[in-house]
Order: C-alpha cells, then sequence, then structure tokens
C-alpha cells in the first residue's frame, strides 16, 4: 500500500522534492495505524504541513473505506530487515533517533580515532597534518542567509545535512549562477555541524586550491600523506568544481577520495555554476556519481527576498536603512546577492561620507554607474530574441497574432520575463509585443508562474533565460 502512495507521490512531485522530502520516509504499521518515520523533526513538520493531506487522499483512494490511520514520528526502524530497501535510502546507518539534534551514528568518535591513528603516522613521517585546516568562515551561517523562494529547497537540504552529516544526502550538490549564496550555505553546514560536534573534522576548500594543493603534493612526494588528510575528515567541502574541468590528474584524485568518503558515510559537499551534467571537460563517471546524493539548484531571489536581504545585511551593519530605499534597489539589480552587497555597502559608506539622508534620489546617484550597466543590459528587444532564439520560433512571433501553443507559450514566457526583468509598465510590454493589452500581459506573468510550478521543464527554461539575460 505504501509503495502505491510512493509510486504517486513519484509521479506527481517534482523529482527534486519527492527525494528530498518523501525518500528519507521510512514506514512501519501497527494495527491499522500507518506511521511514517521522518529522520528528524524537520523532515516531518515539512512532510505533515506539505505532503500529508495528499498521503491521507491516497491511502483512501488505494485501500477504501479500511484505509489506515496515517500517523507521523520522527525515528527510525533500526532493526535491519527494512520492508522497502528503497526507503532505507539516506538513512543507512542512522539509529533510532528521537532528538534531531543528537548524531546519527557514531561515526565522529570513529573518525577521531581515525584521525589520532593517520596524526601519529605523520609524525612518524616528516609532514605535519598541515592541510586540515578547516578553512570556515565563521560569518557564513544558517542565521544570516535569508531564506526566499528561490533558495529554500537548497536551504533546506543543508539545513537536513547539518543535522544528518554523512547520512542525509551525499553528495548534496548545489549549483546556480554567481553570487547567490552556494559558498555561503556550504560554510552553514560546515559551522553547524562544526557547532554541535567542535571535534568533527570539516574542511573546505575551493577546487582550485585542492588542485594547487594536490600538485604541491607530488612535487614533495607527499601525495599518499595528502590522500590520507583528506580521507580522514568527517565532511569535505568542495566549491566551484567546475574548476576541475580538464584537470584529469586531479579528478582522478578526487575520484577516489570522494568513493572513499562516500563509503565511509562522510559528508560530501559540493558546489559548481552549472548542473553536474553540463560541466564540460569533467569525466562522466565523476558526473553521474556527483548525482547520487541529491542536487539541489539555487535560483536568482525574487524581489521581495532581495529587499529583506538588504534589509538584513543593513541591520547587521547597524544601519538604518528606509523600506523604499532597500525596495528601490532590489528592483533594479536582480540577478546576483553580491552585487546587492555591493550596492548596499556603497550606499552606506556614502551616507557616512556625506551625511546625507538615505533617500530613493540619495541611493540612485551613489549607484550610478551601477544602475546604468542594468538598465542597458535588459530591454524588451533583447529579452524578445533571446526568448525567439531560444525557442527556436521567429522573432516576428513574438507580436503577431498566432495563438499556437508553439508560439504563444514562448511569447508568453517573454512577457513574464520583460516583467520581471524591466522596469516597464504592463501596458508598455503589451504595446513591444504587438499591441496586446495589459490584461493579456497580466495573465501571461500568471500562466507563467503557474506552469513554473507544475512543470520542471518550463521552470528550467526560465531559469536559463534569466540567467542568459542577467549575465
Ligand atoms: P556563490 O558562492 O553562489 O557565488 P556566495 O555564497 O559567495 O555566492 O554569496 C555571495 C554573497 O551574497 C555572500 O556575501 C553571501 O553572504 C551573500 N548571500 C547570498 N545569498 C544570501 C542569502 N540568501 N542571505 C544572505 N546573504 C546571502
Ligand atoms: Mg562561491
Amino acid at each position: 500500500l505504501w509503495q502505491a502512495c510512493l509510486d504517486a507521490l513519484q509521479r506527481e512531485l517534482p523529482s527534486q522534492q519527492y527525494n528530498m522530502w518523501v525518500r528519507p520516509l521510512q514506514v512501519q504499521t501497527v494495527n491499522n495505524d500507518l506511521i511514517l518515520l521522518a529522520p528528524n523533526r524537520f523532515v516531518l513538520d515539512w512532510v505533515r504541513d506539505k505532503y500529508a493531506d495528499r498521503i491521507n487522499e491516497l491511502l483512501i483512494e488505494f485501500a477504501g473505506q479500511n484505509h489506515p490511520t496515517l500517523k507521523m514520528e520522527v525515528g527510525s526502524k533500526s532493526a535491519a530487515p527494512i520492508a522497502n530497501p528503497k526507503l532505507e535510502l539516506g538513512n543507512k546507518t542512522a539509529p533510532a533517533q528521537n532528538n534531531h539534534h543528537s548524531y546519527s551514528s557514531n561515526q565522529f568518535s570513529n573518525q577521531g580515532l581515525n584521525f589520532a591513528s593517520a596524526g601519529n603516522v605523520s609524525k612518524i613521517g616528516q609532514t605535519p597534518p598541515t592541510n586540515l585546516k578547516s578553512n570556515l568562515r565563521e560569518n557564513y551561517t544558517f542565521d544570516n542567509f535569508v531564506e526566499g523562494k528561490s533558495n529554500q529547497l537548497a536551504r533546506a537540504a543543508a539545513t537536513q545535512v547539518a543535522d544528518n552529516p554523512g547520512t542525509a544526502f551525499n553528495p548534496l550538490f548545489l549549483y546556480g549562477s554567481t553570487g547567490l549564496g552556494k559558498t555561503h550555505l556550504m560554510h552553514a553546514v560546515g559551522n553547524e555541524i562544526r557547532m554541535r560536534n567542535p571535534d568533527a573534522k570539516v574542511v573546505y576548500m575551493h577546487s582550485e586550491r585542492f588542485v594547487q594543493d594536490m600538485v604541491k603534493a607530488i612535487q614533495t612526494n607527499s601525495i599518499e600523506e595528502w590522500k590520507r588528510h583528506y580521507r580522514s575528515v568527517d565532511a569535505l567541502l568542495i566549491d566551484d568544481i567546475q574548476f576541475f574541468a580538464g584537470k584529469e590528474r586531479s579528478q582522478e584524485e578526487f575520484f577516489h577520495t570522494f568513493n572513499a568518503l562516500l563509503e565511509g558515510n562522510h559528508q560530501v559537499i559540493l558546489t559548481s555554476d552549472r548542473y553536474p551534467k553540463e560541466i564540460e571537460g569533467v569525466e562522466e563517471r565523476l558526473k553521474s556519481r556527483f548525482g547520487w546524493g541529491l542536487t539541489i539548484i539555487i535560483e536568482p531571489p525574487e524581489l521581495e527576498t532581495r529587499v529583506a536581504i538588504l534589509m538584513k545585511k543593513a541591520q547587521e551593519s547597524n544601519f538604518d536603512l528606509p523600506h523604499e530605499v532597500a525596495f528601490f534597489i532590489a528592483k533594479r539589480l536582480r540577478s546576483n546577492v553580491r552585487d546587492l552587497e555591493g550596492a548596499l555597502n556603497r550606499v552606506i559608506a556614502n551616507a557616512n561620507f556625506t551625511g546625507k539622508a538615505v533617500t530613493i534620489d540619495f541611493a540612485k546617484d551613489a549607484l550610478r554607474d551601477m544602475l546604468a550597466l542594468q538598465e542597458k543590459l535588459v530591454t524588451i528587444d533583447n529579452i524578445q530574441k533571446t526568448v525567439a532564439e531560444y525557442y527556436k520560433i521567429k522573432l516576428a512571433d513574438m507580436s503577431s497574432k498566432s495563438r499556437s501553443r508553439s508560439v504563444a507559450r514562448p511569447r508568453q514566457i517573454a512577457m513574464a520575463l520583460a516583467k520581471e526583468l524591466t522596469n516597464h509598465s504592463l501596458p508598455e510590454i503589451g504595446a513591444a509585443f504587438g499591441g496586446r493589452d495589459h490584461t493579456t500581459v497580466l495573465h501571461a506573468c500568471r500562466k507563467v508562474v503557474e506552469l513554473r510550478e507544475k512543470n520542471h521543464d518550463i521552470k528550467e527554461d526560465f531559469s536559463n533565460l534569466v540567467r542568459t539575460l542577467s549575465s
């Protein structure tokens, strides 16, 4: 019965959501209760909130009158045989847990031992274990990471990994264009793991640094040592792995390290600026392994989130940022949180320097060059061309009367992009699309929001287009 529900959920939900929330659930039947066991409180609340109603419906659909009562708890079946091996995923070694703060296994104490012996070996040898520095940036935490629709899944997955390192999702692969918080989230996981277990060995490395280190280790004949160090960590965080492209030897070493860590249930977190399969110059076997755990995109934040980020950063700097100024900045800088931060810092510096009141005009003035750049970049013309090219339709169809879907869909998407990425009003946008009415534009915007939620391809298309247009 549960399997039937699972199959249905797998069909209905985007695979990311399914893998993240439904897959880790285990099931137990007691009398006529169907008890779902969630690995932690977080998953429990989420599933209860978002999916419980649907699961109930499915139970009724499949079992009719005598359907079991759905119950949910935090916990896991520690006893060996598990009815459906699929359900074990992500929870292989976790013993029964009643509280999500407890560590999921004895893993860390074992690691401690491993590490101690690695340390001894190196005393006998010549090189001290220097490259085990954690490199974690303490100011990148979950607390100061602003959540929005665009990063919600990524953040949730990261929290889960911090809750159950090595067993929740391994590897965790975060991708998305630059300046959207991948590095931040990665450090947040590392910091959280260390906060809960100060003995945990967490190592963050940019992939370029990883390559340099390896080359040095080869030159100084200490590659074996070097490998041992990496294999002894509890969590390895490698940033921007697209830089591995074309570096065959590094890929080879990384592949082995990666496998060793995964086998021992040590957490691996990777980031990249694109989807793993799209990274050129990286071996196929490596790419396919990157997808073994959970792969999640971080998208450019929506307006509300951009405003929230600005307000939060201003507050952290003890700067009194008027809401309408935050809104003004957020409305114009759309693609990148790093740029938002840069703009805010510029406004703060200018305000401190001139002592003037922070108004929209003041911000306009302080950010003149930054804003000019952005305005120039995205025009309705540009959007129409890019979308037409993307869908291989004629540019003229952006303004034509044709209603065939192969043309109408891209046109709607282009209108929605124009609304999102430019400052033109609905009537202006309508005019640019063959003199359409503003209600047509509004309808298109709503339709696209709906489609992006329901249809994975359109969601991908849309973010590809945003990325192309705003980079
Ligand atoms: P990426 O690694 O994706 O290029 P970073 O993690 O370096 O991006 O983020 C760029 C800057 O933006 C960092 O200073 C980071 O703290 C900040 N940032 C990104 N996303 C958020 C967010 N959701 N909340 C708060 N700060 C963010
Ligand atoms: Mg980064």
